[in-house]
């Protein structure tokens, strides 16, 4: 494809029919929004923002359970910590740590296991969110919990994957960029073979010149007017992509259906350790009900993740939500959507 003065001269030109590129990666609609890639676009590209920042779509009850494990269990409740302002019905893990909560920011799950090992004394649950990119790395700590014989260490889980949700918006989609990092796991073969179903997609890098690159393959091959797959990222994702780590969460984990915010419940879109890993899964070890959270209903989060409308379209926007006082996850996140159109809406 072409050079990069070439993918620019594609996406500054195109003048044919309508075209939803969806960015499905937080990053990417980040890195789009702080490169000012949007302002090069003609009329005719409409780049939509998609489900691919984990903590947006992790749902209320999910914060809700969490906040139940803090006070309720007095667990230690270990998390990245994007997830500690998103609101729960009641309150966010924030004001749980107002109300006596131990909330420990950590930066992968491993450092987790290793906080409940030097804490013997203290439950401690890592709230485990994210795609395929990340749930091998909670694997490996509950791996290393059962080789330390930890019995203070649990997840919750919300990992969820990313193909469902794919065939779920392919309506509102003519191309989607691929996340780039989450198909370095996966590999390309499952997008290639959504070709046969009409769904056409782009694997995207992360630089400016990657991200035109991916762009300008879109435009060019939706020219040709049948569905389609490139892998513009080839210096990272191969065909196969990590069979170590889809081994290991093949071994310990296993599809169940999950709920999405804003997208509802997706058949098999989530994982949850297997029986022969339970000990170490928070929802079985403290018997957790079911919660069905209760999100603030001005927040428009689930409409964004949806693609069907832009952060500039919510009423809040800017004017109540803001990052310091944010009313919904897509605001709390690095990767949520309205946290980018706040950054460099702009730029
Ligand atoms: S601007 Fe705030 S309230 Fe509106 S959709 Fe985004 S996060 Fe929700």
């Amino acid at each position: 494809m072409p050079e990069k003065t070439k993918a620019i001269d594609v996406i500054t030109n195109y003048h044919g029919k309508k075209l939803r590129i969806m960015e499905v990666c937080g990053t990417h609609t980040h890195e789009i929004m702080r490169y000012g890639i949007r302002s090069l676009l003609t009329d005719e590209v409409e780049l939509i923002s998609g489900p691919g920042c984990p903590v947006c779509v992790t749902p209320v009850g999910f914060i809700d359970e969490a906040v139940m494990l803090a006070l309720e269990k007095n667990a230690v409740i270990c998390t990245f910590g994007d997830l500690v302002r998103v609101p729960g019905t009641e309150m966010s893990l924030a004001g749980a740590r107002e109300k006596g909560a131990d909330i420990h920011i950590v930066y992968t799950p491993i450092d987790a296991e290793v906080y409940a090992k030097e804490n013997p004394d203290r439950e401690v649950v890592f709230l485990s969110v994210g795609f395929e990119t990340t749930t091998p790395s909670s694997c490996i700590a509950v791996q290393n919990a059962m080789e330390d014989k930890l019995s203070n260490f649990s997840i919750l889980t919300a990992n969820k994957t990313m193909p469902s949700a794919y065939h779920v918006l392919k309506d509102f989609v003519d191309v989607y960029l691929y996340p780039g990092h989450v198909n370095a796991i996966t590999g390309t073969k499952l997008c290639e073979s959504l070709v046969d179903e009409g769904i056409s997609g782009v694997v995207a890098g992360f630089t400016p010149k990657e991200l035109t690159t991916a762009i300008a393959i879109a435009i060019k091959k939706s020219e040709e007017g049948k569905p389609f797959f490139v892998n513009a990222y080839p210096r990272v994702v191969t065909s196969e992509g990590s069979p170590e780590a889809q081994k290991m969460v093949d071994e310990m984990m296993e599809p169940i259906d999950t709920e999405w915010r804003g997208l509802g419940i997706i058949k098999d879109s989530g994982l949850k350790l297997k029986k022969k890993y339970e000990k170490y899964d928070a929802r079985v070890k403290y018997n957790l009900p079911k919660i069905e959270g209760k999100g603030n209903p001005a927040c428009r989060c689930g409409e964004i993740l949806q693609g069907k409308i832009k952060p500039t379209d919510c009423p809040l926007f800017k004017k109540v939500c803001t990052p310091i006082h944010p009313v919904g996850a897509c605001m709390v996140s690095g990767e949520g959507a309205c946290s980018a159109y706040y950054q460099y809406q702009d730029m």
